[in-house]
């Protein structure tokens, strides 16, 4: 067996072993709110968010993108699970920042190796053959992290499976310190609208226009 194979079911055996009242758990998360954020290894966030089994759901990809994928999760989310509250945590150094479509999709032609990471990024040294499926992947690489932040929180707020109701926060966790610091920008894209019937990004017509449009 694998080293990790064993360790992970041993890490288990102990878990299990002290599940407790665990077992009761209902299915709804219990606090009502649900974190897209990145896969990253360093980002823990029962750890960093204070989450205990129950509370709420984590959707995580690469970069912690608002995906179809991840739109797909938060609206079962919501729909089914009862949700309320949403953050978009991304975070400093990410894995996203250091490379391209392009970049992705001539290493995938060239082998399907684990690249290396040099000075100058990410280069091929594996045997092929590689394929070229990749060209057919939006790989939602990160260019600004705060832009992205901000891109993502708009996609989900804009999204028409998505309630005005459900207010969508913006994060990014820094890497270094643990901390989670907000974009405001991007909180602000996703609040709840105040005004019913008005969709986020349409232009309210004053009600004199829509008076005298009806005349
Ligand atoms: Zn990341």
């Amino acid at each position: 067996m694998s080293k990790v194979l064993d360790e992970v079911l041993a890490a288990n055996a102990e878990y299990v072993s002290s599940f407790g009242s665990k077992t009761n758990l209902g299915m709804p998360p219990a606090r009502r709110f649900a974190i897209l954020t990145c896969m990253d290894a360093r980002l823990d966030p029962a750890k960093y968010a204070g989450l205990s089994e129950g509370d709420a759901h984590v959707v995580r990809n690469a970069g912690g993108r608002a995906s179809d994928d991840a739109i797909r999760s938060l609206v079962i989310s919501y729909k089914l699970l009862g949700t309320r509250e949403w953050f978009v945590i991304h975070h400093t150094n990410c894995g996203m920042e250091f490379f391209t479509d392009d970049l992705i999709r001539g290493l995938l032609a060239n082998s399907l190796e684990t690249a290396e990471l040099g000075a100058d990024g990410f280069r091929d040294v594996g045997k092929g053959p590689g394929s070229t499926e990749g060209q057919f992947i939006d790989w939602l690489t990160i260019s600004n992290t705060r832009q992205a932040v901000v891109d993502d929180v708009t996609r989900i707020r804009q999204h028409p499976l998505v309630p005005k109701t459900i207010a969508v926060y913006g994060y990014v966790y820094d890497v270094k310190t643990g901390k989670l610091i907000e974009i405001e920008e991007a909180t602000r894209a996703g609040r709840v609208e105040e005004t019913r019937g008005v969709r986020a990004g349409d232009v309210e017509v004053p009600i004199q226009e829509q008076v005298m449009g009806s005349l």
